[in-house]
């Protein structure tokens, strides 16, 4: 699962990884409100899930609140690499002086966490790595025996650095480890780790989580008590129970499609559960198409039915469903009164739900 880059600060944060002041804003008004607050210059950065804004023009600079709006509303407006910009994040301009590369990830071939630090940050690692390969520095980690301060500042100590700002550099590679470990991230990156005049800051994050950790990691927005995780597809799902949620995330990825969240009902959920769920999982910008797969147990599907219909005035976008089990043939002939048809095969069901996406992203 990928983080967003004011997610990924977020985290930084709580790890004591210093990060410019800022917030994240949805409309040019809220971005306004931001650059204000701040104060003097703002750098206003598109927020999607790809690298290269910089280059792409998803980074870009204001020097009051009225051009911070005019530029939110600018990035706001764009497509970055595929993605539809639904928020910018606004932050304090920072007056580099140095720009660092910091990342972890797993090696595979050697089982282990890599840690890779550049003198040469800014450019992505494949540029260094192609360019001047000798100017990154890789350091294997040993899980069990764990990444030390002293490791931190052998690393340190090759991207010459100096003096004064040597202490703060390794004591951000520390801390990226522990997160690195602690989050069960598959990558954890600072590009640029910057040296300003104001200090040492993690100018950029990207964090990418591994999904099969996800449940013991709460990156999940609680809804009214039920599991809600995000990820980042445009499919959304309404499912019930923990086994087929999990069944119905493989199966979408094993067909090729990409959810976006999911929402587990519990058992036993009534038609008010179903309309909330429904509503919850819609409201995501990213989501394009809601899977509703649900296996009636003490759940009934008439009631799944009647959830439905309840949140259809508030959704406009299409439903795919699929239930079996309990009251399935009265919620069936529910839902074709309204002209929505149940389909009872969950592969099928899921081909179309991707079918749908797709045809919505076109
Ligand atoms: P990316 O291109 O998607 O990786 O986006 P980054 O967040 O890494 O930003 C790209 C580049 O914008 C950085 O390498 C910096 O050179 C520049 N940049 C980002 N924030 C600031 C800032 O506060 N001040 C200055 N001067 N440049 C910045
Ligand atoms: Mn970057």
């Amino acid at each position: 699962m990928n983080l967003y880059e004011y997610q990924g600060k977020k985290i930084f944060a709580r790890y004591g990884i210093p990060v410019p002041r800022g917030e994240v804003a949805s409309s040019p008004e809220e971005a306004r409100r931001i650059a204000a607050e701040l104060g003097g210059e703002v750098v206003l950065k598109a927020q999607v899930l790809a690298g290269g804004r910089g280059k792409a023009g998803g980074v870009k600079f204001a020097s009051s609140p009225e051009e911070a709006e005019s530029v939110a509303k600018e990035l706001l407006s764009m497509k970055l690499k595929g993605f539809k910009v639904e928020k910018v994040l606004v932050e304090q301009k920072l007056n580099i002086r140095r720009e660092i590369y910091a990342g972890i990830t797993i090696d595979r071939a050697e089982g282990k966490p890599v840690f890779m630090v550049s003198g040469e940050g800014g450019v992505d690692i494949e540029t260094i790595a192609e360019r001047s390969p000798e100017k990154i520095f890789t350091r294997h980690v040993d899980p069990f025996v764990g990444f030390y301060p002293y490791m931190a500042r052998e690393l340190a100590s090759e991207l010459g650095i100096e003096r004064e700002s040597f202490k703060r550099i390794s004591e951000v590679l520390l801390k990226l480890y522990r997160l690195f470990s602690e989050k069960d991230a598959q990558l954890a990156e600072i590009n640029p780790l910057v040296i300003a005049d104001e200090g040492v800051f993690a100018a950029d994050a990207k964090v990418v989580i591994d999904e099969d950790a996800l449940f013991r990691q709460d990156f999940g927005v609680k809804s009214k008590g039920l599991p809600y995780v995000e990820l980042d597809g445009s499919i959304g799902c309404v499912v019930n129970g923990a086994g087929l949620a999990m069944a119905t995330m493989d199966t979408l990825k094993h067909l090729g499609g990409e959810p976006a969240n999911f929402l587990d009902i519990g058992g036993g959920a009534g038609r008010e559960v179903m309309r909330e769920a429904l509503l919850r999982v819609a409201s995501h910008p990213r989501v394009k198409v809601v899977f509703i797969n649900i296996l009636g147990g003490i759940t009934r599907c008439d009631e799944i039915a009647r959830g439905i219909l309840a949140a259809r005035e508030g959704i406009n976008l299409p439903l795919v469903v699929r239930f079996r089990g309990t009251r399935e043939e009265e919620g069936i002939a529910l839902l074709r009164e309204a002209g929505i048809e149940v389909e009872r095969d969950m592969l099928k069901a899921a081909k179309l739900a991707i079918e749908k996406s797709r045809e919505a992203t076109e």
